[in-house]
């Protein structure tokens, strides 16, 4: 269980804007989730730096994956 107050420092600190796509929490009809960019399946923590603002859209399309398809390059790159 994340901690209130980190909640809202990441909240915060992404001024409510999804981290990925940069779409806005004011335009959803849902509050944004908090999205563990290395994710606790495989050991991240729930400290602040593990954390972003994620609507769920982003949140689900990128489930546990923490590497991914750069469409710039070929091959695979991390995208956290
Ligand atoms: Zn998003």
């Amino acid at each position: 269980m994340i901690d209130s107050t980190i909640r809202l420092q990441v909240r915060a600190r992404a001024n409510y804007l999804c981290e990925y796509c940069h779409s806005s929490e004011d335009a959803s009809a849902a509050l944004f989730e908090i999205d563990h960019l290395i994710p606790r399946s495989l050991g991240g923590s729930d400290e602040l730096v593990n954390l972003a603002l994620a609507c769920q859209r982003c949140n689900r399309y990128r489930y546990n994956f923490v590497t991914g398809i750069d469409p710039l390059v070929t091959g695979r790159s991390f995208i956290i």
